[in-house]
């Protein structure tokens, strides 16, 4: 079996399962192998009956009394079992499995394992998995995967078919060279493929992860210094001397900018007329306000005949940009005659587009990333800036470069990360940072609650509402087939819930990223309009949203997501005049998940609380949580794995003093990866 070969080359995978992979991406062998877990699930220590808890995880020994079976209204059966230990006893339940009836007889002795579910004042075990006592022997001390999943797709079968994979495939040779894996104490590809999906222990796979990370790290720096200009500093053929446009809009503006506001735009200006072409970062936390210091250097850029270009990650956010400008040009008969380019419009649209963006009828363009790079000419592009994006900025460069000559370019960013990452993942690059809020903030209050505070929570997003506000609540699944672990919060049945607990003439609706673009960009404008009152959603919602109207975010299931993607989420709100709040639901209710969570409510800065919660890892911890959707790779991480980023920065600017051509016949494995795409260095596919 070959990496490339489909999913379908595996037995037991037919086209109906195949389509389930593809929702997941999965195409190729080689994509499911790259499907790594989410984490990794052990046995529980064995529970007494009367220390058991809602809502946990737990393991008991116990026999079965008495089994009955029955009928439930809607036709599905019902198996009640009747289990005891030496302390108590509790009933369990199976679904639509009569057959378990022969399983299950009146003094048989099984361990039984599920979260543990309330129902009055009785606990309950629904579908717990039962092993007998040699079946729970000898999975005591194993580690299984947990993958991420889709509707119809279960762990099982994904942890069967990568079974298969690894034990069929023929896997490529080692293409690090001996020296590089001893200095840096990797273990082999081979062997690291297999131990991230199937350790014996976790420090097992902690070695894969980082084996693992560090390819994706090594071809990320690789390639990024491959960029022509990476460190180069080229001459600025656009001089930018007019200002008086812009200084009369920062005169005209409804509010003072603040100190580092100003401070900023200084710099930039300083750039526009310096003798070299700019290349700066701003790192601003959420709602520091960059977005006025972007529509300032594009007018000053505008101001002295050039054409700029705005780019975002997403559509939703490109039209929230494109309503901004729109408004401010109206407003203080501003110079620009912007135009959108995304990827959602029809083809005669975009021609349009392409045609007023190079014959320079247009002068400001403002669209998703993709787009803008695809098939633009441009008249006299000068500036280009990427809101929300690290790792764009680092290509833009070149591709638009080659679209003319080298603009300035600036970077919008609300991840903070440190200057000596900076350097090493965009080059010599100037850094700005807004590190003040607009001083017409009330600082946001935040709580962390357990589940139980939920039906209370529910009352106060409804006070929310009738004084007039929005709220947004965050889930971190889609829809209910995503997970095995019924414990995660979905938009659609949350949305339906909360539809049915609160009044019906409180607005509600759901958003996530499977949905056709037409759709969100419809919701997301209704909501910015304020036809909708509480906007139930996934992370999608994360990045630049502005709708100051909105006072609560709430988040389900937070232990779920890293700490800088919760500062993310929160910046949501506070962004307007009101109180605003934030409610983080831990659906857990350990020690250290509150712990962590709690660092939310000691500090508004995110570049304190990135730090904070990388202390809290533990060995343990290799790929719980979600981070933000900026600088994301699969499985590094550029605060976890900093020293290994620093590594590769090294060892990859000796390559290329050494052996630039990769001649040496050490190289010739990472040559002909690095040329062929690679097997696990994703960033040849993402970026
Ligand atoms: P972000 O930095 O997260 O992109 P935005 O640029 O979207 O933040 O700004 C958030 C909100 O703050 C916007 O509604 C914007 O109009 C407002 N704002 C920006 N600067 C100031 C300021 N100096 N004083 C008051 N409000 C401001
Ligand atoms: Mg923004």
């Amino acid at each position: 079996m070959q990496l490339t070969d489909s999913v379908k080359a595996l037995k037991g995978v037919g086209d109906k399962t195949a389509v389930l992979f593809q929702k997941l991406n999965i195409f190729t062998v080689r994509d499911l192998l790259q499907h790594f877990p989410r984490e990794y699930d052990r046995l529980e220590e064995v529970s007494t009956i009367d220390s058991l808890k809602p809502d946990q995880q737990a393991v008991i020994a116990a026999s079965v009394t008495a089994a009955k079976p029955s009928r439930l209204k809607s036709g599905k059966t019902l198996l009640t079992l009747s289990v005891r230990d030496g302390t108590g006893q509790v009933t369990v339940l199976y679904f639509n499995q009569p057959y378990l009836l022969q399983k299950f007889r009146p003094g048989m002795f099984f361990y039984f394992r599920a979260i543990v579910r309330q129902r009055g004042k009785q606990l309950l075990f629904e579908q717990p998995a039962a092993y007998t006592r040699e079946e729970f022997m000898a999975l005591s001390d194993a580690l299984w995967p947990v993958y991420g999943l889709t509707k119809g797709l279960t762990n099982r079968m994904v942890t069967s078919c990568i079974r298969q994979a690894l034990d069929q495939i023929v896997f490529p040779d080692e293409y690090l060279p001996a020296y590089i894996l001893q200095r840096e104490d990797l273990i082999g590809l081979r062997e690291a493929y297999h131990n991230i999906h199937f350790p014996q222990n976790l420090k097992e796979a902690a070695l894969a992860r980082r084996r693992l990370a560090f390819d994706e790290l090594f071809s990320f720096v690789y390639m990024v210094r491959l960029q022509k200009g990476f460190s180069e500093q080229l001459p600025n053929l656009y001089s930018m001397p007019k200002e008086t446009i812009t200084r009369q809009l920062l005169q005209a503006l409804p509010y003072q900018l603040t100190k580092p506001q100003l401070r900023t735009l200084q710099e930039i200006f300083i750039d526009l007329e310096s003798p070299y072409v700019m290349n700066r970062m701003i790192q601003g936390d959420v709602g520091s306000g960059k977005t006025v210091v972007a529509l300032l250097s594009l007018l000053k850029c505008v101001e002295n005949g050039f054409q700029g270009a705005l780019m975002a990650p997403t559509e939703v956010l490109a039209e929230q940009h494109m309503a901004y400008f729109f408004d401010m040009t109206a407003a203080h008969n501003l110079p620009f005659r912007p135009v959108l380019l995304v990827g959602s419009m029809t083809a005669a649209q975009k021609k349009e587009a392409y045609k007023q963006i190079k014959s320079g009828e247009a002068n400001l363009v403002i669209g998703t990333h993709a787009v803008i790079q695809e098939k633009v000419v441009f008249k006299n592009l000068a500036l280009v800036i990427t809101d929300e994006q690290h790792r764009f900025g680092v290509r833009q460069r070149e591709s638009l470069g080659q679209k003319g000559e080298y603009p300035h370019v600036l970077v919008m960013s609300a991840t903070p990360i440190p200057r000596s990452l900076a350097i090493i993942l965009y080059g010599d690059m100037n850094l700005s940072v807004i590190d003040e809020l607009p001083s017409n903030r009330l600082p946001r209050l935040n709580c962390v609650v357990t589940a139980s505070k939920r039906a209370a929570s529910w009352r106060f997003l409804e006070k929310e509402v009738l004084k007039g506000h929005q709220a947004y609540v965050i889930c971190p699944m889609v829809d209910s087939g995503e997970m095995e672990d019924s414990s995660l919060e979905n938009v659609v049945d949350y949305s339906a819930s909360l539809k049915e607990a609160l009044p019906s003439d409180i607005r509600i609706e759901y958003l996530h990223g499977r949905m056709r673009p037409a759709l969100k960009k419809q919701i997301m404008e209704a909501f910015h309009a304020h036809e909708i009152d509480i906007l139930v959603s996934t992370t999608v919602i994360e990045v630049g949203i502005n709708v100051p109207n909105a006072t609560v975010m709430m988040v389900e299931n937070a232990e779920r997501f890293g700490l800088a993607a919760l500062h993310q989420l929160r910046g949501r709100v506070g962004r307007g005049p009101d109180q605003s709040y934030c409610i983080f639901v831990a659906s857990r209710e350990d020690e250290k998940t509150l712990k962590r969570l709690d660092i939310l409510k000691q500090s508004n800065d995110g570049f304190f609380i990135a730090e904070e919660d990388l202390k809290l890892r533990g060995p343990g911890d290799l790929f719980g949580v979600q981070q933000s959707g900026d600088l994301n790779f699969e499985l590094a991480d550029i605060y976890q794995d900093a020293g290994i980023l620093k590594s590769c920065s090294a060892l990859v600017k000796e390559l290329m003093e050494t052996d630039p051509d990769l001649q040496l016949k050490e190289h010739q494995g990472l040559k002909s990866v690095l040329k062929s795409g690679l097997l696990n260095c994703l960033d040849f596919r993402t970026i």
